[in-house]
């Protein structure tokens, strides 16, 4: 990818080349293939997972409960349920 640099003190202009980092042929061939061999160097190296990362969120605060059950007695303040928060 071509990217116009220009020098605020000088105000010279010049033309650098920056790698796009496309992971698939059809848009950057040069990219893909410097990513695959990344990704073969990684996968060499033992860059991967054992197990599948499971999310596991906090349990909510009391903040959050309050909010919450404000949001479901929504629908039963009215025609405007902001009218009923503020
Ligand atoms: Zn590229």
């Amino acid at each position: 990818m071509q990217l116009r640099r220009t020098s605020l003190d000088t105000g010279d202009v010049e033309q650098v080349m920056v790698p796009c980092g496309a992971t698939l042929a059809s848009i950057c061939p040069s990219c893909a293939e410097r990513n695959k061999a990344l990704r073969t160097a990684q996968c060499r190296e033992g860059w991967h997972l054992e197990d599948e990362p499971i999310a596991d969120p906090e349990p909510p605060d009391e903040c959050q409960r309050q909010l919450a059950a404000k949001l479901a007695d929504l629908p039963a303040e009215g025609d405007n349920p902001l009218a009923a928060t503020l």
